[in-house]
């Protein structure tokens, strides 16, 4: 099944787009999601909220950027992807680009998107390395990937993660259901026994993810809604808690327990 991400994802790309704007864009993206999602179309819209001189952080899908873009034929947009001959993406294709790279863009920055960058051999991601290390100009990497454990962990290090999410929630999941109502609490700023106790028994480290994924998805659901059982969340509110979650999923990579990365993100949203 293939579907339009992009609306669903709108509230995200804004997100996103709002540190362009705030003029702190990172140079190295890595942007995760199942294969039936459209990462490309993703990545394209970001492109035009980074690139479009009209309306900063922005896209107005109108202007001969944003034109160009839609056409693929950009020249500040450099699309990567494995060639149809063979089965990874290879150095020299990464030399390719670090080549275009090295040749002053025509407007205020390169944009390299490429897909199935996990498909990229293990010399042509160090290769690629050096490019995040030293980013020429204000150049921007987007790597899309199905699964960001195929990439180096010097990579990963290097890039923001952005997750995208293939499905909503399924009304008869139990653990979908817990997120809502953990969700509740901490925008409603319940007390903090009563949100511990809607978190319950959850302490195995797949779970406290499973949750993460539900509760992001949520939040992006209630953004493009605005409106939710007659409880209104100030889109800041909801960014804001995106944002604890990103910062819950880093602190579960990096080893904290469970019960404590949730406890950290509870009191950092509702306290
Ligand atoms: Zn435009």
């Amino acid at each position: 099944m293939r579907f339009d991400l992009s609306q669903e994802n709108e509230s995200l790309i804004r997100r996103i787009s709002s540190s362009v704007e705030s003029g702190s864009v990172s140079h190295a993206y890595i942007v995760e999601g199942p294969a039936t999602v459209d990462k490309p179309a993703f990545a394209k819209q970001f492109a035009k909220g980074i690139l479009c001189p009209r309306r900063s952080g922005d896209d107005c899908g109108r202007c001969p950027v944003c034109q160009k873009i839609d056409h693929d034929n950009h020249e500040d947009l450099i699309f990567v992807s494995r060639l149809k001959t063979k089965a990874s993406i290879g150095i020299d294709q990464i030399r390719d680009m670090q080549h275009q790279l090295s040749i002053k863009p025509n407007g205020p920055r390169y944009l390299v998107i490429m897909d199935e960058s996990g498909l990229m051999t293990e010399e042509a991601q160090n290769c690629l390395l050096k490019t995040l290390e030293e980013p020429p100009g204000a150049s921007v990497v987007v790597l899309l990937t199905d699964n960001s454990e195929a990439l180096l962990p010097t990579i990963r290090s290097r890039c923001i993660r952005i997750r995208l999410e293939g499905s909503s929630i399924a009304g008869d999941d139990p653990m979908a259901r817990r997120a809502e109502e953990i969700l509740e609490h901490v925008l409603g700023r319940s007390p903090f026994y009563k949100t511990k106790k809607a978190l319950g028994d959850v302490r195995d480290r797949n779970q406290v993810l499973q949750l993460i994924d539900h509760m992001e998805n949520r939040c992006r659901q209630l953004i493009l809604s605005r409106n939710d059982n007659g409880v209104l969340y100030s889109p800041r509110e909801i960014s804001e808690c995106v944002d604890s979650l990103e910062k819950a999923r880093t602190q579960l990579r990096q080893g904290l327990t469970p019960g404590s990365v949730m406890k950290r993100f509870v009191l950092r949203v509702g306290g």
